[in-house]
C-alpha cells in the first residue's frame, strides 16, 4: 500500500505575499508565457519574484516528448513553435524587472535541433532589452546533437545549466530517455566550446540513492569541470509519480554542501527547498568571482 510520508517541519513554508509579488503576478496573467515557478507551484515563488527578482521561463510549450517519472509536466506530441516567443520573454523580463532569469524548456525530441535555435534567439532578445540581466539557460540534452549545443553556446548565455537529476545508478529509472553519460558529455562539450561560461548541474535526492553515490556524482561533475552544483529534496508531485524514498535533514544538506566545496565547485547550493534556479543570482556571482 502507498504510504504518504509526513512532511517534516523544515519543508513547510510560510506564505509572505507582498505588493511586488501581486503586481508581477497580475502582469504575467496577461501574457501567453509559461513559468516553471507557477506551473511547478514552486514554494520559493514569492522570494524569487519579489525579493531576488529571479524567474524561470519555460519556452517551447508545456507538452514534453518525454515522461520522466519525477516530473509533473504533461507528455505528448507538442504542436507549439512560436517564433515570437523570444521577444515576449524579453518583454516579460523587462516588465518584471528581473536581475536574473532562467530559460528552460521541455524536451522537444520532435524538432531537428531540439529547440536550440529558439533558445539562442531568446538569449539574444532578453540581452537586447535587458543588458544588465543575467541569462541562464537550463537545456535538455538535444539527444546528443552537439551542433544544437553549439548554437546555444554561440549565443553566450551567462550560465549553461544541464541537470543530471540523479546519481548514475538511478538514472535510467528516474529519467526518460536521458543518459547519465550523455549529460556529462554535454557539460564537458559546453565547457570546451566556451571555456569562460560557467556550467551548472542539479540533482534531487530522496529517490533511492546512497550517500556515497551523491559524492561520486560530485566527482563526476568536477571531472568535466562543472562549476556550480545544486542539490534539493525530491518531492513527489502525485501518488503516480516516482516514490519518495527519504527526507534528508537540513544538517545532511549542509554536510553535502561542504563535500561539494571541498571538491572545488565555485558554488554549491544544497538545501531541502533548493531548486535548480534557486538563488541563481548568487551562484553566478560566485562562478564569475564577483
Ligand atoms: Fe521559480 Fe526557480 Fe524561484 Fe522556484 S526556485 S520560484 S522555479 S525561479
Ligand atoms: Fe519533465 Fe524535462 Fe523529463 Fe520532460 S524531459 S518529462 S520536462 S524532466
Amino acid at each position: 500500500a502507498y504510504e504518504y510520508k509526513r512532511k517534516p517541519e523544515w519543508l513547510k513554508t510560510k506564505l509572505t505575499v507582498n505588493e511586488n509579488f501581486r503586481e508581477i503576478k497580475k502582469m504575467m496573467r496577461g501574457k501567453t508565457l509559461h513559468t516553471v515557478c507557477e506551473e511547478a507551484k514552486c514554494p520559493n515563488i514569492h522570494e524569487c519574484w519579489a525579493v531576488h527578482r529571479t524567474a524561470t521561463f519555460m519556452i517551447l510549450g508545456d507538452i514534453c516528448t518525454r515522461a520522466c517519472r519525477f516530473c509533473a509536466v504533461k507528455t505528448g506530441l507538442p504542436t507549439e513553435l512560436d517564433r515570437q516567443e523570444p521577444e515576449r520573454v524579453a518583454e516579460a523580463v523587462e516588465q518584471m524587472g528581473l536581475k536574473h532569469t532562467v530559460i528552460t524548456s521541455v524536451a522537444r525530441d520532435d524538432l531537428k535541433d531540439g529547440g536550440a535555435s529558439i533558445f539562442a534567439e531568446t538569449i539574444k532578445a532578453v540581452r537586447k532589452r535587458n543588458p544588465q540581466t543575467n541569462v541562464e539557460v537550463l537545456i535538455p540534452d538535444f539527444q546528443g546533437n552537439w551542433d544544437a549545443l553549439k548554437t546555444v553556446m554561440d549565443a553566450r548565455p551567462d550560465v549553461l545549466n544541464h541537470n543530471l537529476e540523479t546519481v548514475r545508478r538511478r538514472s535510467d529509472r528516474v529519467r526518460s530517455k536521458a543518459k547519465y553519460e550523455r549529460s556529462l558529455e554535454l557539460l564537458k562539450r559546453a565547457k570546451e566550446l566556451q571555456p569562460d561560461i560557467p556550467t551548472k548541474s542539479s540533482i534531487m535526492i530522496g529517490v533511492g540513492e546512497e550517500w556515497d553515490e551523491i559524492l561520486e556524482t560530485m566527482d563526476d561533475l568536477r571531472g568535466v569541470d562543472c562549476n556550480i552544483m545544486t542539490i534539493g529534496q525530491y518531492l513527489q508531485p502525485t501518488k503516480k509519480h516516482l516514490k519518495l524514498e527519504k527526507y534528508y535533514t537540513p544538517q545532511e544538506f549542509a554536510e553535502l554542501k561542504k563535500e561539494g566545496m571541498k571538491r572545488g565547485f565555485d558554488h554549491v547550493e544544497s538545501g531541502p527547498l533548493v531548486r535548480s534556479s534557486y538563488h541563481a543570482h548568487e551562484q553566478v556571482a560566485a562562478a564569475k568571482g564577483t
